[in-house]
């Protein structure tokens, strides 16, 4: 059984369309939150994704559009796109997003959250080590997580497993091409792929919406 797991699209729906466009064949969509916040088109996003059955948790930008909790924990930037997303998504999308879990388990032994187990809206894991203490109290052996930006797997001492697919819409580990992974979920291994989309075109898409011109800029660095 393979999954796709697509975590941080953050409302840029060009990045989402090209990693659907050469998704093989895949049994499920796993994604780790923060499906928006940031980009130009979250009610296009949402919409795709519930086309496509994706099975979706809630991260800290999800949590702070759909009910303005935490939105004093974000930056400037962050805090405008979100309250614009605020306002450009119906009550209905609104309300979807406030009812997203904070974490599932979608598959024996699989996990998914957007942060971490322990704290599943805010904590970074950066490392082996964070990740074996946040996935202590977990009855499962895997979990798929995103929040960092970055792809990762991380085994612990205790021969866990934590994935992160890395961001669709906003990577940060300076390679400006979306991020996603395909998990085989029997045999627990991980491809990590990357695909070029036309970032011009969000950028357009942000400028013409007057999102915060860094947010916009810092696509084309992968930052
Ligand atoms: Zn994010």
């Amino acid at each position: 059984m393979t999954v796709a797991l697509l975590s941080d699209i953050h409302a840029n729906l060009v990045a989402l369309e090209a990693v659907l466009e050469e998704l093989p064949a895949v049994e499920a969509i796993w994604v780790m939150g923060d499906t928006v916040g940031y980009g130009p088109d979250p009610a296009d996003t949402l919409a795709l994704l519930r086309e496509r059955r994706a099975t979706l948790v809630a991260g800290n930008h999800d949590r702070a559009v759909a009910t303005g909790e935490g939105l004093q924990l974000f930056n400037a930037a962050a805090r405008t796109a979100a309250e614009r997303h605020r306002s450009w998504l119906g009550a209905a999308d609104r309300d979807a997003l406030a009812a997203l879990p904070l974490t599932l388990e979608p598959a024996s032994s699989y996990a998914i959250c957007h942060g971490s187990p322990r704290d599943p809206l805010w904590e970074y894991v950066f490392d082996a080590r964070t990740a074996a203490v946040a996935m202590a109290g977990l009855p499962g052996t895997r979990c798929c997580v995103g929040h960092t930006h970055v792809a990762a797997t991380f085994r612990t001492p205790g021969g866990k497993l934590m994935i992160n697919p890395g961001s669709v819409g906003q990577p940060r580990d300076g390679d400006p091409r979306a991020a996603y992974a395909l998990l085989d979920v029997i045999g627990a291994s991980v491809d990590f792929r990357r695909v070029e989309y036309d970032i011009s075109e969000t950028q357009r898409r942000m400028r013409g919406l007057k999102l915060p011109e860094m947010l916009a800029d810092r696509l084309a660095f992968g930052l």
